[in-house]
């Protein structure tokens, strides 16, 4: 009777049964707060009447079509809200089904781009180590996250990695955070004419980094002139937003804290909100006219894009995430990083807090002072997951923070329907598992 395979086949996780507001419970009846929303998905919680309904609804109406045949309401009427409320310049939506498939998308129409406009030459990409931007094999050349990459090297293409812009270990003593943003975005155009200008088609990056760093936000100006050095050099700017997006910041787009556009921007998670598979790639109409008085047609595809009972979920999803739900994402944020530093600012292995709107990140340490790292064989972060989930918390902990081995951080990013005594609860049961793990550990 065990025929799934699962994520770990020596570790096999509880059966769930139903989902209640932020919380999950399993077939046991333990309930667990879903501290991080999965990896960042549920941002309405598990058990939304209205997006549940709009799927219902749908589903009566017309399931599935494919879209080479017929385009469906939902489909229509979410690109239109998503351009209504994206960054300046963003003009299409071309559906998929989650994350990865979202990248892919993004990476081939950069390609198609440039082939469209007589550039053919334009084939590099630079992204950054540490991100992450899907696990099929494009979107994981591009990420720069170094385990998940390591056994299929022999199979990713090639691509450039310059530094994150990592605040906590890259900025230096004295060095103002505008200096360093604007050293780490130099590190752009240094790549661009290593490459050949004429070589390079787009710079890829998370505005905030999630799973990988642990939600780090760029230096402010950074992307400013990220931007700046891509139109320079004629690069496309792809921002990979499918965990930071979609208000988990605190704004819609989590690029509309950088006051810039990207050219092409991909989204996914809390577009469905684990409700129905839906992400989707945005382009600005520069390139889509590319396309369209091109060859008029975007060599590309899944049986799924466009599937309008995920279309029909991402657009009730939206329609709450825009009638005032994101609004209250930055209050409640600052209230969760709050909480955290009052009681584990200064425990002697937490390092770093931070993190923007409803995602945060706490990065652990052996010590404060230099900053150096708990022993990779300890398994702090697999520890710590393993303890908060016997207290009841789902949260997201991961290794490698800093190079893909060292380093240890865990990820928070719970539904924005979180009241106050939800954020406590979370906090008090992390604080909970970081101490059995601590003790456990002998640190
Ligand atoms: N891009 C980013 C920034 C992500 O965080 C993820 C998943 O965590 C992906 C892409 C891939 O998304 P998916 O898992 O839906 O394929």
């Amino acid at each position: 009777m065990n025929h799934v395979f699962p994520r770990h086949s020596k570790s096999l996780p509880p059966m769930g049964h139903a989902g209640d507001g932020v919380y999950l419970v399993d077939t046991n009846g333990k309930s667990y707060i879903d501290g991080s929303g999965g990896a960042a998905v549920s941002c309405l919680g598990h058990s939304d009447p209205d997006v549940i309904n709009a799927i219902k609804d749908q589903l009566d109406a017309m399931a599935f079509a494919h879209t080479s045949f017929l385009s469906s309401q939902p489909a229509e009427k979410l690109a239109d809200k998503l351009i209504e409320h994206a960054p300046k310049g963003l003009d299409r939506v071309y559906f998929v089904s989650g994350g990865s498939e979202a990248v892919e998308a993004a990476l081939k129409l950069a390609r198609q781009y440039f082939v469209e406009t007589g550039q053919p030459e334009r084939s590099k990409i630079i992204a950054r180590r540490q991100s992450y931007h899907g696990n099929t094999l494009g979107a994981l050349a591009v990420g720069g996250n170094e385990w998940r990459r390591a056994p299929f090297a022999p199979l990713l293409m090639d691509v450039s990695h310059i530094s994150p812009c990592y605040a906590y270990r890259g900025q230096h003593e004295g060095e103002s955070e505008a200096e360093f943003g604007l050293r780490m975005a130099n590190e752009l155009e240094t790549e661009i004419l290593r490459l050949g200008t004429d070589n390079v088609m787009a710079f890829v990056a998370e505005p905030v980094v999630g799973a990988t760093l642990g939600a780090v936000p760029a230096a402010d100006g950074y992307f400013a002139r990220v931007r700046e050095i891509c139109d320079q050099h004629g690069v496309l700017l792809i921002l990979d937003e499918v965990m930071c997006g979609m208000g988990r910041t605190g704004t819609l787009f989590a690029s509309e804290h950088d006051k810039i556009s990207p050219d092409i921007c991909t989204i996914a998670k809390g577009l469905g909100a684990g409700y129905q598979p839906v992400g989707a790639m945005l382009c600005s109409a520069k390139i889509y006219d590319a396309i369209e008085q091109g060859s008029g047609f975007f060599q590309h595809g899944h049986t799924y894009v466009g599937h309008p009972t995920a279309c029909a979920a991402g657009l009730a999803v939206l329609e709450k995430l825009t009638s005032g739900l994101v609004d209250g994402v930055s209050a409640k944020g600052k209230m969760l990083q709050d909480m955290l530093r009052s009681v584990l600012g200064q425990h002697a292995n937490v390092g770093d807090i931070r993190g923007r709107g409803l995602f945060v990140g706490v990065e652990f340490v052996k010590d404060r002072d230099t900053k150096a790292c708990l022993d990779p064989e300890m398994k702090f972060n697999a520890k710590l997951k393993k303890a908060a989930f016997a207290h009841g918390l789902i949260c997201y902990p991961m290794g490698g923070t800093i190079d893909g081995v060292q380093g240890d951080h865990v990820l928070l990013a719970p539904p924005f329907i979180s009241t106050q005594d939800h954020l406590g609860e979370i906090v008090q049961k992390l604080t909970l598992a970081v101490g059995s793990v601590t003790v456990d550990l002998g640190l």
